[in-house]
């Protein structure tokens, strides 16, 4: 059901329309990068409308801009032809859930968001002549044979595993985007975000930081999937919100999608070890089966963004893991067992 949650177009907060920057449509604007990016959007001067379905996203991610004036969330379910119309200069589409235990939830709604979705996200931009942004993934290289993975790399995915609904639906959003570009000449820009972390992931989100951090914060076992040899590489929210920014407002758009992460590589084991000594921690590690397709090892090649956008990332996983911590530690209030030292 769609519907407009919010519209506070008179009362406060600052009305930023004097930069007219134009408007900004966030699909997944609710969500833990959406709701970042909407907020940077809206620092920029831009009017944003998110549209959401609240699958994952929150309204609370919303608490610091739903009272600025230059803000609109609706919510809608991307699958579904569009509520309205809307005249806009960009659009990034972030809508899909990304964390496997919510992808894999409703594998063939989440094929439909990536298909369907972006076929109407499309549409839109094709009758706004409005740029438009895809948050693809670095799933698409699936359980990656090359190591660092370099876009030319096309992957080595299960077609019809658990995980295909997200990675196969991320690889044929990539395919319309190009095509939608080539046959109308829209302005896309697709970006492969490897796995990022911060504040306002959700507790129960399932994907690997969020977890380790909120088991160690409880004093609960800290489940580490196999034996944890297996590498990701992880950025902060800030640095790829950076990334999002210069991709889509670089002039000649790459005519092909753009790793954004950090590429620095950690094993998994690694990374639960971090948590248990950051947080000071009395959690033991424990080890869990390892998820089906679960890809082995993860590190991007950024070299195009490096040069191209002079982009790289700055924070330290160290120091993101601080933050990411401030924020679960505020979210668990009194039910917290632990003290960061
Ligand atoms: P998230 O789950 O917090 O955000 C996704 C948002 O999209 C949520 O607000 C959700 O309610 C909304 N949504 C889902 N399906 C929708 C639909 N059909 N219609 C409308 N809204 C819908 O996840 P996130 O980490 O913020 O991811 C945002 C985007 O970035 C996703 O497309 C994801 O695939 C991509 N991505 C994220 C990462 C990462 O590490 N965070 C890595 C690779 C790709
Ligand atoms: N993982 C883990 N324990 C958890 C959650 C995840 O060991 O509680 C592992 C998971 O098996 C994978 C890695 O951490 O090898 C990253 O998982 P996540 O779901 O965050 O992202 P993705 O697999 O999509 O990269």
């Amino acid at each position: 059901m769609s519907g407009v949650i919010k519209v506070l177009k008179l009362d406060g907060g600052p009305d930023r329309r004097g930069l007219d920057r134009g408007r900004a449509l966030v699909a997944g604007g609710a969500g833990f990068l959406g709701s970042h990016l909407s907020e940077r959007l809206l620092a920029d001067g831009y009017e944003v409308i998110a549209l959401d379905n609240f699958h994952t996203g929150k309204r609370y991610n919303l608490a610091g801009i739903a009272r600025d004036a230059s803000f609109t969330c609706i919510r809608h379910d991307i699958v579904d032809e569009l509520p309205a119309d809307f005249a806009v200069d960009e659009i990034y589409n972030l809508a899909c859930p990304a964390s496997p235990p919510h992808y894999q939830a409703d594998p063939i709604h989440t094929f439909k968001t990536s298909v369907l979705g972006s076929i109407n996200l499309l549409e839109l931009a094709r009758r706004h002549n409005a740029k438009i942004f895809q948050a693809s993934t670095s799933e698409v290289y699936g359980d990656p044979l090359v190591h660092p993975q370099p876009e030319g790399y096309f992957g080595n995915v299960n077609t019809h595993g658990p995980r295909s609904c997200y990675d196969e639906g991320k690889r044929s959003a990539e395919t319309l985007f190009f095509d939608y570009s080539r046959t109308y000449g829209i302005d896309v820009r697709v970006a492969r975000i490897f796995n990022t972390y911060g504040p306002r992931m959700q507790p129960d989100d399932g994907r690997v930081v969020s977890n380790f951090v909120v088991q160690a914060l409880r004093g609960d076992d800290i489940t580490v999937y196999g034996n944890g040899t297996q590498t990701r590489s992880f950025c902060y929210v800030d640095d790829l919100v950076e990334g999002f920014i210069r991709l889509m407002n670089t002039p000649a758009a790459p005519q092909h999608p753009v790793n954004l992460g950090n590429p620095v590589e950690f094993t998994i084991m690694e990374l639960a070890e971090l948590v248990v000594d950051y947080t000071n921690s009395p959690s033991r590690i424990v080890h869990r089966p390892l998820p089906v397709d679960d890809p082995r090892q993860r590190k991007p090649d950024i070299s195009y963004a490096r040069q191209y956008l002079g982009w790289e990332p700055k924070v330290a996983l160290s120091e993101g893991l601080a933050r990411t911590t401030a924020h679960f530690d505020a979210l668990l209030g009194g039910r917290r067992f632990v003290a960061p030292r």
